[in-house]
């Protein structure tokens, strides 16, 4: 499994404009190879790292050597990554646009990729030293408690990453993290909505955090004070600044809350099913309220999913249709508008609340998926077997594959 460490870097501001030249840098790589790529000169991954060296020995382009040769290579996987989408979404025919590769501008958002070279970190693991050409010299690490935890060599890649509010330095590291922890005998489903954070089929309630809310309006307000004021101008730099560290502020508070959250359900439950929603759908929401649920949402179940691996509890993603409508007791359907807040089956009588009901059948959903998928191919061997050793003595041919390819 990656996971990704971050801390920010502290330096000056000379340093600073170092990493710029080389954020840009990276930028000229990839859309270098895009517009070769147009050209006809580039038509392979191969032909892409061929062509960064073409432009480090290119007598105009003296920067492109100043970076690190696998920080090249790796935008120009970058670049070719972006092709080959195109490519794949052509062939399967999909509907729309096929994401055709754009040349990238500009903006205050960008990053240079390090693989294993280009970069030294100290014994300590509070300094990062650039070794490259642009010469960017020594950063004091910022938040890198969790570097203590790991080998130098089980650090894959280092990206330097530009924000609204300064520079940070992304460690994706190797990682086999593994924590016991006692059966508890329960199984959890959650059923998420706007009007709480989630339901259990325990029928318990998590609320939306208060500062959810607050943040919003903050960030209303900032965006209101961005719209007023001259595009172009001073003012309209530094509104943008703001809304930027606003909303920085805001993911990072809701990162840190829902991380302890779903620590807790894993460590607390020993299998945990949850709704398979579409995230390209969710992210899309323009209703702002919606969208920062919808992102806490994406960023907890990550969570959920890194915990799960890390304890040993399965976290299984269920189709997330009928799961309100259908009776959790019986199966039978009831219809329910979304201002129907209780359950009541005509059927078998059973009333529960309507979210609390959501979440058992997403729980039900979940094991159902399990006992199809888990040990799928040795239960059809056995069930063949003892359903059939009285009439038949030759193992079947499915069963006789599977010794040949034993041996
Ligand atoms: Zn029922």
């Amino acid at each position: 499994m990656m996971i990704i460490y971050e801390s920010k870097l502290e330096g000056t501001k000379h340093q600073y404009e170092q990493l710029d030249q080389a954020i840009r840098t990276a930028r000229f790589v990839r859309n270098s190879i895009i517009r070769a790529w147009m050209d006809g000169q580039v038509k392979s991954r191969n032909d892409a790292y061929t062509y960064c060296k073409v432009l480090s020995d290119h007598p105009l382009f003296p920067w492109a050597n100043q970076l690190n040769s696998q920080a090249r290579q790796a935008h120009a996987e970058r670049a070719w990554a972006a092709i080959e989408r195109f490519y794949r979404n052509c062939k399967a025919k999909v509907p729309g646009k096929k994401g055709f590769p754009k040349f990238k501008k500009y903006q205050v958002r960008d990053s240079v990729e390090y693989k294993v070279s280009g970069w030294k970190l100290s014994e300590d693991r509070h300094y990062l030293t650039f070794t490259d050409g642009f010469t960017a010299g020594t950063f004091k690490l910022w938040g890198s408690r969790n570097l203590h935890y790991c080998q130098l060599k089980q650090i894959k890649r280092v990206r330097v990453v530009r924000r609204h509010d300064g520079y940070y330095a992304q460690f994706l590291i190797d990682h086999t993290r593994e924590e016991s922890k006692e059966l508890t005998g329960k199984q959890i489903g959650l059923d998420v909505g706007l009007n709480h954070f989630y339901t259990d089929s325990f029928g318990e309630k998590i609320e939306h955090p208060r500062f959810l809310r607050k943040d919003e309006r903050k960030i209303k307000r900032l965006q209101r004070r961005l719209s007023k004021t001259q595009k172009g101008s001073n003012n309209r730099a530094k509104a943008r600044n703001k809304l930027g560290r606003a909303h920085l502020k805001v993911s990072r508070r809701r990162n840190d809350w829902v991380c302890k959250l779903a620590q807790r359900v894993i460590q607390s439950n020993d299998l945990v099913a949850i709704e398979n929603l579409k995230v390209r759908n969710m992210l899309k929401n323009h209703c702002l309220a919606k969208s920062i649920s919808d992102a806490a949402w994406y960023r907890f179940r990550e969570w959920l999913e890194y915990f799960g691996i890390i304890y040993g509890v399965p976290v299984i993603a269920v189709n997330p249709s009928y799961t309100s409508q259908n009776c959790s007791n019986c199966g039978h359907k009831v219809v329910k508008t979304l201002s129907t807040r209780t359950h009541r089956c005509l059927n078998c009588g059973y009333i529960a609340d309507r979210d609390e009901n959501a979440a058992i059948n997403i729980l039900k959903s979940g094991l159902r998926e399990l006992s199809t998928t888990v040990g799928r191919t040795e239960c059809q061997v056995s069930r063949e077997i003892s359903l059939c050793s009285d009439v038949e003595t030759q193992p079947s041919k499915a069963t006789q594959r599977k010794r040949k390819a034993k041996k």
